[in-house]
């Protein structure tokens, strides 16, 4: 197999960290050409150091150019140093691993170009999903899940036919929650929320995961990713994080993909997939975990899941609009503005205000986007 040429957007982050150890795994098969990020200009001092990459760009332009100074070599930057990097002519795949929406547009600019893209951001399907899977056909490239999820549902649909597919089963960690009352909501601290029990992610995404927002996003993820009715994707809790998803067949077989809770894993497939190449990563020791236990998450609890439907039944901006409203929503609450119980509010208040528009183009989803974030920050 030819090494693939990657182009790593968001490589500080925990995905971008876990993005380099398989590459560093596995140096015959993934060469990383191009690197950015925000603001971290010492993480990517190192990791240009162990990779040599052709590119490097950095989102602030002060960082930049304290990179460039230290490096000795010039740095892209802006947003037009995200879209040069996605474009760079040795890149096969582009991995966008940035949080929250500034990774949309390199992500399309990137197919444009003819590049398979590996998605970790799931905002990009969220807000675009419509948009990105058909621009994606058009071009003839591949969007490959990163999220471990969708790389489980990927892996266990591979060479199956569309309509043998009865539904899809995402599963949920439950969040550090699944067993708190619902009376004790209101109180929940910041520090408690992101406490995750079995990932060790980002901080958004790990408030996401206590709201269960995460969940609700990756139901539309998977309704774009995998072009299947968000009436066909559930979610069961499982809250050892072993069972990655399941896709249940018109049969009533069940396929699962299992594994450790390591990014590496799904990185690694959407990177060298479905070729199965040995790695440095501990085995997962089923006995040694015992017991996989399954129950229906609490939707009166956690009305994240619901709010989720909504959005990936009406679709057109609304998804949009919800991926904004919460985003937004997970600022005002790690800064202290408002309570845990907030954020379910702000985001069901600012859908209820929306007036979806259907099939929109990039611009409208971007108007969207922009108008639940001012509608976002006084909901409450
Ligand atoms: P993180 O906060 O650890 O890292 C984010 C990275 O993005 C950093 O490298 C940062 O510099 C970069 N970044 C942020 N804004 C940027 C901008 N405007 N321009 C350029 N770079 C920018 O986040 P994470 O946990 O690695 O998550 C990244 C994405 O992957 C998110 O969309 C998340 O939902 C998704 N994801 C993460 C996990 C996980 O296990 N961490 C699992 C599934 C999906
Ligand atoms: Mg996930």
């Amino acid at each position: 197999m030819k090494p693939k040429n990657i182009v790593l957007l968001g490589a500080t982050g925990s995905i971008g960290v876990s993005t380099q150890k398989v590459a560093a795994d596995l140096p015959e098969y993934v060469r990383i050409v191009g690197m950015a990020s925000r603001e971290n200009v010492a993480g990517m001092e190192q990791a240009i150091q162990k990779f040599h990459p052709k590119a490097v760009a950095m989102t602030s332009r002060d960082k930049a150019h304290e990179l460039e100074q230290r490096i000795k070599a010039p740095v892209l930057t802006g947003e037009k140093g995200l879209v040069e990097l996605a474009t760079l002519p040795e890149a096969d795949i582009v991995l966008v691993a940035i949080v929250g929406t500034a990774g949309l547009e390199p992500a399309l600019a990137a197919i444009r170009a003819g590049k398979d893209l590996a998605v970790a951001s799931k905002e990009i399907l969220v807000m675009a999903g419509e948009l990105v899977m058909s621009e994606a056909r058009k071009h003839g490239v591949k969007v490959l899940p990163v999220d471990s999820e969708h790389s489980a549902i990927f892996q266990c649909l591979e060479g199956r036919h569309p309509a043998d597919v009865k539904r899809l089963i995402l599963t949920a960690s439950g969040g550090p929650f699944r067993q708190t009352p619902r009376e004790q909501f209101p109180e929940i601290t910041v520090a408690q929320a992101l406490k995750h029990p079995s990932w060790t992610m980002g901080q958004k995404i790990t408030i996401d995961s206590a709201t269960l927002f995460n969940k609700g996003l990756e139901m539309i993820e998977a309704r774009w990713l995998f072009d299947i009715e968000i009436d066909r994707v559930d979610v069961v809790v499982h809250p050892q994080s072993i069972v990655h998803s399941i896709v249940e067949f018109q049969d009533g077989s069940m396929l699962a993909q299992l594994s450790a809770p390591d990014m590496r894993h799904p990185i690694q497939y959407a990177l060298v997939g479905p070729k199965r190449l040995p790695n440095s990563m501990p085995p997962t020791d089923l006995a040694k975990i015992g017991t996989l236990t399954f129950e229906n998450p609490d939707q009166n609890k956690f009305p994240s899941l619901r709010l989720a439907h909504l959005a990936g039944r009406v679709g057109g901006t609304l998804p949009a609009v919800f991926n904004a409203a919460n985003e937004v929503a997970v600022e005002r609450f790690v800064t202290g503005q408002i309570r845990f119980t907030d954020i379910f509010t702000t985001v069901e208040k600012t859908m209820t205000a929306h007036c979806p528009v259907s099939q929109p183009p990039l611009d409208a989803i971007l108007a969207a986007d922009a108008w639940a974030r001012r509608e976002a920050g006084h909901a409450v």
